[in-house]
């Protein structure tokens, strides 16, 4: 949960999800449907699909007990190597580095190599928890120094606990360079089919792409913005999606189902606030 997202919002969620999920075996048993749903407001959606993918190959595989070699933790699906590093330092005691974003910066600093590529980087991050003797500690310490004091723009060596021993205290840093990331405007038309009776017509997306098996009214997309000022725009890390609705009160085609009440499916947050809008909210069903 806290890959992209911040703890003060994971919090209250990992609470809520152990209250739902307990365990391995009910999160592997849970159809996607409902773990879509407990993740309802996160984002990234694929985290919870490799969530589930991964509590169904423990079940399958390890009798439902959380795989003890760092080799079996890998072929989890959404672990890497620095993800399967932490785990197996944290839980299992084991000597295996974490390597995010904070850690390279930390070590390129302390090595005083700021060019070091991510392989020679690996190799001094295996040293260095080799030597620390508490590789669960060592790991969380250094995550802390990259995410608290050895920042991107401005380090704080004064308050450094390591400075007598890093190669790059007190010296000039790289200006911390942040990454353009393209985002491409998308205009999605979404046809709002609504019946004071039955409800807003949802359907579910395909398993590939935006909002992948979340429920949402019929989109189209179109090829040009229309001559008219979009119902909600909604910020995607690659994507701005535009939405402009359709209002229509004959009977919708194709597949889907009517729903009175909108808490019983996963929708994207960008759809939610749509249809808030419209007035259709969790708590009211259709207004
Ligand atoms: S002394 Fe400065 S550059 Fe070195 S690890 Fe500490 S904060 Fe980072």
């Amino acid at each position: 949960m806290l890959q992209q997202t911040q703890v003060k919002t994971v919090l209250p969620r990992f609470a809520a999800w152990f209250e739902v999920f307990p365990d391995i075996t009910s999160l592997a048993t849970a159809s996607l449907d409902e773990v879509l749903k407990a993740w309802e407001g996160l984002g990234y959606y694929r985290r919870a699909r490799f969530i589930h993918a991964s509590a169904q190959l423990i079940l399958a595989e390890h009798h439902g007990r959380f795989p003890q070699t760092f080799e079996a933790m890998l072929k989890l699906p959404g672990i890497g190597r620095s993800t399967a590093g932490a785990i197996a330092s944290f839980c299992f005691d084991m000597n295996t580095p974490v390597l995010d974003g904070n850690v390279k910066r930390v070590l390129r600093r302390w090595h005083g190599s700021p060019e070091a590529t991510d392989k020679t980087l690996w190799v001094q991050a295996q040293e260095a928890i080799d030597a620390s003797g508490q590789p669960d500690i060592w790991n969380q310490a250094m995550m802390e120094l990259g995410a608290t004091l050895c920042l991107a723009s401005k380090p704080s060596c004064i308050d450094c606990p390591v400075q007598q021993h890093c190669g790059s205290a007190f010296g000039t840093f790289e200006r911390a360079t942040s990454k353009t990331v393209l985002v491409r405007n998308v205009h999605w038309q979404v046809k709002l089919y609504l019946d004071a009776k039955k409800g807003v017509w949802l359907t579910q997306r395909p398993d590939e792409g935006i909002w992948a098996g979340l429920w949402t009214p019929p989109i189209k997309e179109l090829v040009s913005a229309p001559d008219e000022t979009p119902y909600h725009i909604h910020q995607l890390t690659h994507r701005r999606l535009h939405l402009y609705t359709d209002v229509i009160h004959t009977e919708p085609g194709g597949k889907g189902q009517w729903a009175t009440d909108i808490r019983h499916f996963a929708l994207p947050t960008g759809i939610h606030r749509l249809l808030a809008k419209h007035g259709i909210t969790p708590a009211a069903g259709e207004a």
